[in-house]
């Protein structure tokens, strides 16, 4: 069977991803199974740059097939931060809590209709042969005047959906977050890629 490789050290999301991507033919692996690869540094400056930074470096180095995914959240009234930086926003603790609070913090003020705001997940393929695809998943909403729910991680206690009746992400819970996500959206079209590799 050929190999798929995860662009990722990310246990959680080795787990996420070898769920999403179970049913194709391809025996799905990570970089934890390539200790010998060196770090490899996001320098590029959007998403996809990043997502296509990662996956290239683990096609490079294995001579395999592999995808990384690269995500975060922008606000309109921030000039679209915290974008690349979400998950270090507040600090390099990624600190979810200390996140929320600080662009809460930032938001203080901004009326209802100012606080637009979205979830973008870019994910990029890279064939051993260097041959890239990239894809890209949106979900729209805006940011809540304080944190609600419990669910999910990150932005989502502060992140209002579009389209379901002022609920965060947080309080619309993982069923209903799996359809609707920028990721989920991202990696349905990535699985369209790798179906015709
Ligand atoms: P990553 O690129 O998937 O590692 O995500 C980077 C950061 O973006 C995370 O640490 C979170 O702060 C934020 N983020 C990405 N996706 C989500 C999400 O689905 N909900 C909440 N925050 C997210």
């Amino acid at each position: 069977m050929k190999k798929l490789v995860l662009a990722t050290n990310n246990k959680g999301k080795i787990v996420e991803l070898k769920k999403l991507l179970g049913g194709l033919p391809f025996e799905v692996t990570s970089l934890q199974d390539y200790p010998e690869i060196p770090e490899i540094s996001e320098t590029g400056s959007t998403f996809k740059e990043n997502a296509l930074i990662k996956a290239r470096a683990a096609a490079q180095y294995t001579g395999h097939l592999a995808l990384a995914d690269d995500s975060g959240l922008q606000v309109d009234a921030l000039d679209g931060a915290p974008g690349i930086y979400s998950s270090r926003f507040a600090g390099p603790e990624k600190d979810d809590a200390a996140n929320n609070k600080k662009l809460l913090n930032l938001m203080k003020g901004v009326p209802v209709e100012k606080r637009k705001a979205r979830f973008r997940c870019a994910v990029a393929v890279v064939g051993g042969d260097g041959l890239l695809q990239g894809v890209e998943g949106v979900c729209e909403g805006r940011i809540a005047f304080e944190p609600r729910g419990e669910m999910g991680f990150g932005y989502d206690p502060i992140f209002i959906v579009e389209g379901f009746q002022g609920l965060t992400m947080a309080e619309l819970g993982p069923e209903v977050k799996n359809r609707i996500s920028h990721r989920a959206k991202a990696f349905g079209k990535a699985i369209s890629i790798l179906k015709n590799y």
